[in-house]
């Protein structure tokens, strides 16, 4: 039977929940045991999709199309797992589906209620497919204390119960604040936080405590003391210079081997670390640099493009070169700015991006790059816009745009039944906004003596998608008569997926998302390839 482990968050959000679960499944799996980690979002969003990645930063998509809270970003870099749709619930999911059942019928006779409903909808969500694991880490979403947490916490406590303490480990991540002033460590709100968890039926077998500095003894014992662990079980968090010392930090903080012994489980088998060393080493100590210009519209919000930045620190990783990334505002971009700001840099990207806000300043942000032949990596709306850029200044197709930018351009990029006569899709598919979107993993083919393919290595490829809107395929030969090449293709030959230009050291656009698949231990060859290019790029 799997064992399960609640991660709950207290004192303050953004601890780094995401971080440690994924850091504890790197170690488990490391040590040879099946893993799964799952997270539980309070929110009343059915899935984070439609919301503003200024509010919730990126939305990460599994290889089955779901929309996900970017933690199962971590999960799946630190762990090399892939997550699936089953991996993350929402409030509002759990809802939908109870209202659903009770129109169709489904309780009749009974009142609906938050127990056992709810907390049972979540329970069958937590236990769902979870036969042949070792360990399923949940994490839940948000603060103990939060109202809208109540019916998840309720719900890990009578799973806990239902399964026995020998099957289930309850783990609390606190905030340990250290006062400048009085050069204090104050574990007064874990404390508070801990009673906080007590009064809702759990007492917390391991805390995790985040702090600046290191937990002397004392604190420690404290700690144990007030909140009822052992000593052994207080694991202390301190910040690290990079995310990817954080598998090695809870190694030496021996949080794995007290989860084994929680539950009573013998192993010699250790886990490997080698990896993280490398990795850590490149990207605090590797003498080389590029510089990396990401231009787009969320770049104040630190977590908008969570998954291109650090598949672009993967590919210096595969480099030995440390990627220095500078975010550019592209609403307030110029045209005669960009020289100035784009003059030091060695590889520009464009991210995936929706609305017309900022378009201009990508647009003249791409013309830039080919033109001065600087690396090029547009991702998902930033192939699309290369696009529009290669229509207006090569084509000559003045104006040339897209139907989700502007309804009366010349639509280089369109939604499928605006330009596909036949139809691909069957009609009325995308008259929704939530969930109408090209989602999840798609086969793509390569063109063969095309750079993409000497990259991958490989004519057929699998990257995930999240898009409505596609390259209007009529335009095909007119790009490619100028010396732009349709290089990958949807495998029924319909939808254009990569393009590439003749007359550039590189430049490359994706239809995909090729950043969900890197890892640190993996890095994605898109992204490799992309920083070997910057780096042979003299300034
Ligand atoms: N807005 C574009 C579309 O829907 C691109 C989306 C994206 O970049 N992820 O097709």
């Amino acid at each position: 039977m799997a064992r399960y482990i609640f991660v709950t968050g207290g004192v303050v959000s953004s601890l780094g929940k995401g971080l440690s679960s994924a850091s504890l499944a790197y170690l488990l799996k490391s040590r040879g045991y099946k893993v799964k980690i799952r997270k539980l979002d309070p929110y009343l969003n059915v899935d984070p999709g439609t919301m503003n990645p200024f509010q919730h930063g990126e939305v990460f998509v599994t290889d089955d199309g779901a929309e996900t809270d970017l933690d199962l970003g971590h999960y799946e870099r630190f762990t090399d797992i892939n997550s699936t749709n089953l991996d993350n619930i929402t409030t509002g999911k759990i809802y939908s589906t109870i209202i659903d059942k009770e129109r169709s019928g489904k309780y009749l006779g009974n009142t609906v209620q938050v127990i056992p409903h709810v907390t049972n909808e979540i329970k069958s969500f937590i236990k769902n497919k979870t036969s042949g694991f070792d360990f399923i880490i949940c994490e839940i979403g948000g603060t103990v204390g939060d109202i809208e947490s109540l019916p998840f916490l309720e719900a890990i406590r009578q799973f806990s119960n239902d399964v026995g303490k020998k099957n289930s480990l309850f783990i609390h991540l606190t905030l340990v604040p250290f006062i400048k002033s009085s050069d204090e460590i104050k574990t007064k709100p874990t404390q508070h936080s801990v009673k906080e968890l007590r009064s809702l039926g759990m007492q917390p077998d391991i805390i995790i405590c985040r702090s600046e500095i290191p937990l002397p003894k004392d604190q420690r014992k404290k700690i144990s003391l007030f909140c009822n662990v052992d000593i052994e079980n207080v694991i202390e968090t301190v910040d690290v210079k990079t995310i990817y010392e954080a598998p090695i930090s809870f190694y030496k903080e021996k949080l794995d081997k007290q989860v084994l012994k929680y539950f009573k489980i013998k192993t010699k088998k250790l886990p490997n670390l080698k990896p993280w060393h490398k990795t850590t080493n490149v990207v605090l100590r590797s003498k080389q640099e590029v510089n990396i210009s990401v231009i787009g519209k969320y770049v104040d919000l630190k977590d908008a493009y969570k998954s291109i930045d650090e598949a672009l620190i993967h590919g210096g990783i595969a480099n030995n070169t440390r990627v220095n990334l500078n975010k550019i505002d592209s609403e307030k971009l110029t045209f005669s700015q960009i020289k100035n700001k784009l003059s030091n840099t060695n590889g520009i990207l464009i991210p995936g991006g929706f609305g017309k806000r900022g378009t201009e300043g990508k647009i003249q942000s791409i013309k830039f790059a080919r033109t001065n032949k600087i690396p090029f990596f547009g991702i998902c709306f930033g192939m699309q816009l290369s696009l529009i850029e290669f229509a207006r200044n090569v084509l000559k197709i003045k104006n040339a745009g897209s139907t989700e930018i502007n309804k009366k351009c010349t639509p280089i990029i369109g939604l499928i039944e605006e330009w596909y006569k036949d139809g691909i899709l069957k009609k009325g598919e995308l008259k929704k906004i939530g969930g109408t979107m090209r989602l999840g993993q798609y086969e793509c083919v390569l063109l063969n003596n095309s750079l993409i393919k000497k990259i991958y290595n490989s004519n057929k490829i699998f990257e995930r998608h999240r898009h409505r809107y596609e390259v209007n395929i009529n335009y095909k030969e007119k790009f490619e008569d100028k010396g732009l090449i349709f290089s990958g293709m949807s495998n029924n030959n319909k939808l254009p997926e990569t393009i590439e230009l003749k007359a550039h050291p590189w430049f490359i656009g994706v239809q995909f998302h090729p950043e969900f698949k890197s890892r640190p231990l993996n890095p994605h060859p898109l992204f490799a390839s992309f920083i070997k290019a910057a780096k042979n790029k003299i300034i």
